[in-house]
């Protein structure tokens, strides 16, 4: 990929750092801050989804057609480094990056029309009803089942781990539609109105304390049939597709690089040994090779960039990036939990509400790095485990049995 930036590109630059500084207000960028999870509070990352809608940069991956940026892709690499480092809310992005690519792909004219305007704007909210209790790596065993009734599938049955549902007004979910044959053969692609009757979510709580993902219960649901997107019984092939969305294509790099700015400015704040810590030769080792790392995905998000402008879809490599990113930012949320040492410890969620009037136990700086750590536990799992895209990898990059 050619990297050198024109003066095209760095009036570019300078008009994207205008409007950061222009839109991202102080109290956006306390809220990012202080997110531990994958998306920020759901008020914040609304905001931010409206002011982009309202200049028309809130779909730099989708064709100008369908109402994306036309930017060049070292536009959107320069987009995404400078929001990367000035650090803007992370928006609810299923409908955006997942169910929105598979609609323009898949989806019939009526379908298109109606629902990726309301992605745009911010009107629709989706959750991704994939996994199942006992359905997860191995997907395609999914039971929840929608049985046909005149013009309607009636849906019973349960999806957990639902990142947002408690925020969602639509789910594209996976549901068996037959029993014969293969079990990817049985499956479908239907988008679901939450608010329809007979849905419960129910929240789950984790280890980091935020209510993220939930239990998604559907008992006689109905779902009209004109709601599936693909073939009926053909709907492995329209979740393969969103996945490799879902794993790759996005610019890691300088979202680890900001996080690994915020373990840097800690170390540098933090005493140790009658010193600062960020002069200890062993702390400074680590984040040496944690820049390194960067640097080095960096070079590869490149390389991906430079495919999806190619060939318009990630392909295999989106595996090798969900692998080096979710394991590099856990290495990297160690090291601040490293550099806090035991500031690290107090249990405080109310120290990370935007907007506290209270003082936290340890520096400020502290308040979110465990919560952090804690909730990156779970990337090397979600949006399909490591283990499972190294057997990807092995298959479709190796060559391997
Ligand atoms: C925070 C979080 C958010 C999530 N959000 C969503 C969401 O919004 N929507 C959704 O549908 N799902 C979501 N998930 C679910 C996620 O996709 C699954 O957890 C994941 O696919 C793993 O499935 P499982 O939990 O059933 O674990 P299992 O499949 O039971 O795996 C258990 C362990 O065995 C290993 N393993 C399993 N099979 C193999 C194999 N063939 N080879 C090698 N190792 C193997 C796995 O790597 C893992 O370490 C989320 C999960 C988390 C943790």
């Amino acid at each position: 990929m050619h990297i050198d930036a024109t003066p095209e590109d760095l009036a570019f630059r300078e008009e994207v750092r205008g409007f950061l500084d222009d839109k991202l207000t102080p109290d956006l960028r306390e809220a990012t801050r202080l997110t531990s999870g994958v998306y920020s509070e759901f008020e914040t990352a609304f905001r931010w989804h409206r002011i982009l809608h309202e200049k028309g940069w809130i779909a730099p991956g989708w064709p100008r057609e369908y109402g994306g940026t036309g930017w060049t892709p070292m536009q959107r690499y320069i987009y995404d480094s400078e929001a990367g480092r000035a650090g803007v809310p992370r928006l609810f992005s299923m409908g955006l990056r997942m169910v929105g690519p598979v609609i323009m792909k898949y989806g019939r004219p009526d379908q298109k029309a109606y629902y990726l305007p309301r992605i745009l704007s911010g009107d629709d909210v989706w959750c991704q009803g994939y996994s199942e209790p006992g359905s997860g790596s191995d997907l395609a065993s999914l039971q929840c089942r929608a049985d046909k009734d005149g013009d309607d599938y009636v849906v019973n049955g349960s999806k957990i781990w639902t990142t947002g549902a408690q925020h969602a007004n639509r789910m594209f979910c996976l549901v068996r539609t037959s029993t014969e044959g293969k079990p990817q053969q049985g499956i479908s692609f239907i988008l679901i109105d939450m608010d329809t009757p007979g849905i419960r979510v129910e929240p789950i709580i984790t280890l980091a304390g935020d209510h993220e993902v939930n239990q998604v219960f559907f008992d006689d649901v109905r779902v009209p049939r004109a709601n599936r997107v693909g073939e009926e019984n053909d709907g492995w092939t329209v979740a393969k597709y969103l996945l490799e969305f879902e794993r790759g294509g996005t610019a890691y790099a300088t979202t680890l690089g900001a996080t690994l700015a915020g373990a840097r400015r800690i170390a540098e704040a933090e005493a140790s040994g009658g010193g600062r810590l960020i002069d200890d030769d062993g702390f400074r080792r680590k984040l040496a090779a944690a820049e390194i790392a960067v640097d080095a995905l960096q070079a590869t998000e490149h390389r991906i960039m430079s495919e999806i402008a190619r060939r318009g879809r990630p392909g295999p490599a989106s595996s090798m990036m969900k692998v080096s990113g979710s394991e590099l930012h856990q290495r990297i949320t160690e090291l601040a939990v490293e550099a806090i040492a035991y500031y690290a410890a107090p249990d405080q969620p109310e120290a990370r509400v935007p907007g506290r009037n209270l003082d936290p136990v340890g520096p400020d700086h502290a308040v979110a790095v465990m919560p952090k750590y804690l909730n990156y536990r779970a990337a090397s799992i979600y949006a399909g485990s490591n283990e499972i895209q190294r057997n990807i990898m092995a298959k479709l990059v190796l060559g391997l049995a």
